[in-house]
């Protein structure tokens, strides 16, 4: 902004004024900014949008229920809505087909995928029209395959690094060799220490979180954490090896935890120095990378099991439908 430009801002019908006062309209009394030309030439255009959009969310917050206030939480984490700046590229298996896409903005916004609340062919338990528990579902494999695929696509990020990994690498803990303590294991990270990934995927929205979720962001990812952390003292153990363990934990709604975060940035160091692309650069294709393949199988997950549940109904109604018949004829 142009230091000398004349803001007039006590002249009534001054446009500026009226815009200060509209976007001040908006926003919490500590938040307004001063009608003075120094206060003003400070403002950008981006530390006024910041606080417009905060100032919605926390409306937004304050009218929600529990659950959408843990689904805004969630879907509101750092680089949790990469996936909408993923380049949509086959090469790069970014692509969403329309049916995914439209169920992704719907398990976001939390709308209703189906018409009503049914039963989960796959597991037996109530299958919300919302899909929550289609997210967090464990049956028929797909937690698998999502964790499979997450930890596969840091392992060839790792790889592009120059960094030594290898995955589900034996023998870590030389005291319990069925273990393997790390779906990655890195020799020598950055920093010379070896360290043992660990990855997994939480629910915000299940039963047992959505409290603590719909209170502060990322409560799902940061209690995971510290079970992987605590669980058979693992954390410990790896230590004593010499070895770090870092839980490298998602949650459904894109979200990842502190220590995944932290690991990220140290990646993205190590990816910008073997590539020559920048680090911002190489961190944000990283998080939209990973991004679709969290929302994609959420949204695959809820659309398989939606169908599952429409075509069980068709069929008992079908079926009711023959005995009436039956029975009328008899
Ligand atoms: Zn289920």
């Amino acid at each position: 902004m142009d230091a000398n430009f004349d803001w007039e801002i006590d002249v009534p019908e001054n446009g500026l004024a009226a815009a200060l006062r509209l976007v001040n309209g908006s926003l919490p009394s500590n938040q307004r900014s001063e009608a003075d030309g120094d206060s003003l030439a400070s403002l950008t255009q981006k530390s006024l949008s910041r606080k417009l959009d905060e100032a919605l969310q926390t409306d937004l917050l304050d009218a929600a229920d529990v659950a959408s206030r843990a689904r805004l939480r969630a879907a509101g984490a750092p680089h949790a809505g990469a996936w909408l700046a993923a380049l949509p590229s086959d090469g790069l298996d970014q692509r969403l087909s329309h049916a995914e896409f439209v169920a992704c903005l719907k398990l976001v916004l939390g709308l209703p995928l189906i018409s009503q609340d049914s039963w989960c062919p796959r597991c037996d338990q109530i299958l919300d029209s919302r899909c929550t528990h289609a997210m967090a579902c464990m049956s028929s494999g797909d937690a698998n395959r999502l964790h499979n695929e997450l930890r596969d696509a840091v392992y060839i990020k790792c790889l592009e690094a120059g960094l030594a990994a290898e995955r589900e690498q034996p023998n870590l803990l030389p005291e319990d060799r069925r273990r393997r303590p790390g779906d990655i294991f890195v020799p020598h990270w950055p920093g010379g220490q070896g360290v043992a990934m660990d990855f997994a995927i939480t629910s915000p929205l299940q039963l047992a979180q959505i409290h603590d979720a719909a209170a502060s962001e990322l409560a799902a990812a940061t209690a995971y954490e510290q079970v992987k952390f605590s669980d058979r003292e693992t954390a410990r153990k790896c230590r004593e090896h010499g070895v770090r363990l870092l839980p490298m934990v998602a949650e459904s709604l894109g979200g990842w935890g502190t220590e995944a975060q932290k690991a990220f940035k140290v990646l993205g160091r190590s990816l910008c120095s073997a590539t020559g692309v920048s680090h911002g650069l190489v961190v944000a294709q990283l998080y939209q990378s990973l991004s679709v393949k969290l929302m994609r199988a959420a949204a695959r997950s809820s659309l398989a099991r939606a169908a599952d549940a429409a075509t069980s109904s068709f069929c008992a109604a079908a079926a009711r439908a023959q005995v009436e018949i039956d029975t009328a004829e008899q």
